[in-house]
């Protein structure tokens, strides 16, 4: 026998093998669905739930969900804390600075056009949104996603949408949004989803109303659980609760905030001299020509405010390689706020409660991740890990290809079962 013969004859043996390595792993229930061969995610975004919130109230069905499956003992978020930059991280894998969401308010000098939250075409339209978001990276490689929000999900992303999504209406009931997620797992299997996302904004409002102790963010807090609940409720009923992966995120946490902490930044530089882009914690400033170093300079003499040039902004943000990150970035420090004088006199009362977007590193902007179904260890809590390696655990549970991205499996193998 030549050596060539018998390399050839090992392929049956092979083959033979992974039939059979195919067989357990499907047995062992790594694949839920059986027919379908793919593991499914209910993917949760808790606006402002903070590492630490499930202490504030009780929080029964999140507190099963913890037993059942795994947590972090907190989430990094990404710079700046706030809400589409951290969300679009999560989808995608990637900081801000290659995302391209670089705040919830931003100027693109390319497209000479500003993006806000508020503003419907600027949210829906596609060349805002950079990088691969999970849900088109499932789509691209065959399986259908579902949306009941998410930052991005309202674009054409690389002209791609999740085959069923929503355009965002903060007045849908949070109980019809976890009906739909429902009712979207009990298509037939060839138009079922294999990754549905949904959200829920009460705690953030909360928040920012009321501060992060009082009766409001207690039953803010209670009324999430209590939709976590239904969510678990409806995949027993459908006997998928121990074969339906359910993974629960924040974007960030809070930091209570008080009307006398006040940055007002017209006592330093004259705003004629300046295009203010963003505000609040984060001020993103585009100065007037030849304008730049004297608002540099007169903006560093401000008390609890760190100010940058956009080259000088410290490697641990991951914040200076996009167009839309403006020549001058500053940060109030934890609980402090940035208004003008004349913004700040006719609603002080807006400055009180609390906020999010400061430094990604102070405990009190950590986010919120618990996981629990076929994927996940059972009664683990694992290490801190920064947002950005939650797109390549998905791609994982998923069986999918990550496209390229700032994260690593490596960073969050440890939720997985081994
Ligand atoms: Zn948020």
């Amino acid at each position: 026998m030549t050596r060539d013969s018998r390399w050839w004859g090992t392929i049956p043996r092979i083959a033979a093998a992974l039939v059979v390595a195919s067989a357990i792993s499907y047995w062992i229930g790594w694949m839920p669905f059986p027919s379908q061969g793919r593991s499914t995610v209910v993917l949760v975004g808790i606006d402002a739930l903070g590492w630490d919130f499930l202490d504030k109230a009780p929080t029964p069905n999140l507190d099963r969900l913890v037993a059942r499956g795994v947590r972090a003992e907190r989430m990094i978020p990404i710079f700046p804390t706030k809400t589409f930059p951290n969300f679009y991280s999560i989808a995608t894998g990637l900081y801000a600075e290659h995302h391209g969401i670089v705040a919830n308010n931003m100027y693109d000098p390319e497209f000479d056009a500003r993006f806000s939250l508020g503003d419907r075409d600027a949210v829906t339209d596609g060349r805002w949104w950079g990088g691969e978001p999970i849900w088109v990276t499932a789509e691209k490689q065959g399986l259908a996603t579902a949306a009941f929000f998410w930052p991005g999900t309202e674009a054409p992303i690389q002209g791609v949408r999740p085959t069923y999504w929503k355009p965002y209406d903060g007045g849908v009931p949070n109980r019809e949004r976890v009906a739909q997620v429902l009712s979207w797992l009990d298509l037939p299997e060839h138009e079922r989803p294999s990754l549905v996302t949904l959200y829920f904004s009460d705690v953030d409002a909360a928040t920012h109303d009321h501060g992060l102790d009082g009766p409001e963010v207690q039953a803010a807090i209670r009324g999430v659980d209590e939709m976590i609940g239904l969510l678990i409720a409806g995949l027993e009923e459908r006997g998928l609760a121990e074969r339906v992966n359910v993974i629960v995120t924040s974007d960030h946490g809070m930091a209570d905030t008080e009307p006398h902490r006040m940055i007002i930044v017209d006592d330093y530089i004259d705003l004629a001299a300046v295009t203010v882009v963003d505000w609040n914690p984060v001020l993103a400033v585009i100065p007037r020509e030849r304008m730049e170093a004297a608002v540099y300079e007169a903006l560093s003499e401000a008390m609890h405010l760190s100010v940058y040039r956009k080259a000088e902004i410290p490697d641990r943000f991951h914040y200076r390689d996009h167009r839309r990150i403006p020549p001058i970035v500053a940060v109030a420090a934890e609980g402090w706020s940035i208004s003008s004088r004349s913004f700040y006199e006719e609603r002080p009362g807006r400055y009180g409660g609390a906020n999010h977007g400061y430094d990604n590193e102070l405990l009190s902007m950590g986010a919120t991740f618990i996981a629990a179904g076929p994927a996940f260890k059972q009664g683990a809590v694992v290490p801190p890990f920064e947002n950005v390696h939650v797109y390549e655990l998905l791609c994982q549970v998923l069986g999918l290809r990550p496209a390229p991205n700032d994260g690593s499996l490596e960073a969050v193998r440890g939720v997985l079962r081994e």
